[in-house]
């Protein structure tokens, strides 16, 4: 996959300058606003803004920048969020004058660039895939998730079918059935065997010409690589329904298989985990979705199109469930994505796989003799213990080793889900982690285990807050500053 035009337009992309193609065409009239905003609106004199040392700005916000926790600064094994290692090639390329400096109302003429990358994305999105046809306008993976759905649900409707189900597995994220919900489906829950694979008895007994979509995480949750997966897809489409693929855990097998081989009919990406986006704290993401080719007509709006050499926005057809954002998705995410995917080229990005599964065994294979992992010997990127035993024996929570942890110099790795494993601790160390650095991380946990319960409901002792109440703050945010 690896391609010297990219590169060769990347170049030329960073040459351009910066203005040239912004200046308005000479027939446009420059605009005096004060003769044109109505002289009550406009301000007679400058803001008070308060007089600082440039150093004492810089120090405060520098400051304030530490006191998180982030990828840069610490190991953030948080599972099923991908929280691998930020190239700063990746910042520098993003931020090339020619990509950064142009606004999407811009003639498309003078885009050329930016759109022939979106362009080679849609391409890569769908050669890693294996499903042909892309939309990158959905902004994180649930709203891919609520995208696609739509396009399901705009399918049956052309076909005339009543089908008002969709189903999912009990180890799903919880914005599967959200985003059902929100597509306007009922969901119905199907039950994971004691293998934490999707059970097909019961799957058997809930399929039927009711069910549109059967959503499924693969691998899984659990870490788990659902081996069933093609005679899943028989039972499914055997009743007439899609095969909904969620892409959130592609981290593990770029390169090795693809969901449309597997029988997926749709996915969704999350390309700030798998492609190596920053993330963090609820953005920015994007949530590009891949689907077979009798889908893509029904979807959203625009997507990218070539003709000859020239790139457009094409608006599709009546089909279209329409937009489902502004303008062309998230650049700047996609962006990265595509550097990321270029930079390592296709056997780059199977490397990325295999050691993050590797990462993830190795990891396995040490933590299972301190916390036990209910779901097998072996995990694909990552893998879920229980504090269960600790919890009943000691009084030690899934919670209190997450708080711990940061006062050990780690990031807490993902606790309480998924839901089918009772104190949860979810792990995913990703490709990016040395093996010193996971060996530190199984030290602390160990340390940590060993400590006194009385110690570990008080942790973190080292933060600047110690336990929030994080309902309280979600519900009712304090978005004022207040000095103490
Ligand atoms: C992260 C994740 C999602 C949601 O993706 P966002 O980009 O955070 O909206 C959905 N499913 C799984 C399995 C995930 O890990």
């Amino acid at each position: 996959m690896r391609n010297t035009k990219s590169t060769q337009l990347i170049f030329e992309l960073s040459r351009s300058g910066r203005r040239a193609h912004l200046l308005p065409p000479a027939d446009v009239p420059n605009v005096d606003l004060g003769s044109v905003l109505p002289s009550g609106a406009l301000a007679d004199a400058p803001p008070p803004l308060p007089e600082l040392a440039e150093g004492d700005v810089v120090r405060h916000f520098t400051n304030l920048s530490t006191l998180n926790m982030s990828v840069d600064t610490h190991f953030y094994p948080l599972g099923s969020c991908t929280m691998k290692y930020n190239p700063k090639r990746n910042e520098r390329l993003a931020s090339l004058p020619g990509l950064v400096d142009v606004h999407p109302y811009q003639p498309e003429s003078t885009i050329q660039g930016l759109l022939e990358i979106l362009w080679n994305v849609q391409n890569d999105f769908a050669e890693i895939s294996g499903l042909p046809a892309v939309s990158l306008q959905p902004a994180a993976g649930a709203h891919g998730e609520l995208a696609a759905l739509m396009v399901a649900a705009a399918h049956f409707r052309k076909l005339g079918q009543h089908r008002p189900n969709v189903l999912a597995p009990d180890s799903s994220h919880g914005t599967n059935p959200a985003s059902a919900k929100m597509a306007g489906f009922e969901t119905i829950t199907v039950k994971s065997g004691a293998n934490g694979l999707v059970d097909l008895n019961d799957l058997r007994s809930k399929v039927n010409e009711k069910t549109a979509v059967f959503m499924i995480t693969n691998p899984s949750t659990l870490g788990l690589f659902d081996t069933q997966i093609k005679e899943i897809a028989e039972i499914v489409h055997s009743h007439g329904g899609l095969i909904y693929l969620d892409g959130a855990n592609m981290n593990a097998i770029l390169g090795i298989t693809r969901p449309g081989d597997f029988g997926a009919d749709m996915m969704h990406y999350n390309p700030h985990k798998t492609f190596s986006g920053p993330h963090g704290g609820g953005g920015p993401g994007a949530g590009p979705i891949c689907v077979r080719d009798f889908l893509a007509p029904y979807l959203p709006a625009p997507t990218v199109g070539r003709k000859g050499d020239t790139y457009y926005l094409d608006q599709g057809g009546s089909d279209s469930v329409g937009r489902v954002r502004s303008f062309f998705g998230n650049v700047g995410v996609l962006l990265r994505a595509f550097f990321y995917i270029r930079s390592l080229g296709g056997s780059g990005l199977k490397e990325v796989s295999e050691n993050a599964v590797l990462n993830a065994n190795y990891l396995l294979s040490r933590v299972r003799h301190i916390l036990p992992v209910p779901h097998g010997n072996r995990c694909m990127h990552e893998f879920v213990a229980s504090a269960s035993t600790l919890k009943k024996e000691k009084g030690i929570s899934a919670m209190d080793l997450a708080k711990r942890l940061l006062d050990f110099g780690f990031h807490a790795p993902t606790v309480y889900f998924p839901l089918t494993v009772p104190e949860a601790v979810m792990v995913e160390p990703t490709e990016t982690e040395s093996k010193e650095m996971m060996d530190a991380f199984v030290e602390a946990l160990f340390r940590i285990t060993g400590e006194s319960a009385d110690l570990l409901h008080e942790a973190p002792h080292t933060t600047k807050i110690s336990r929030p109440d994080e309902v309280t703050a979600a519900r009712k945010p304090v978005m004022k500053w207040t000095a103490s």
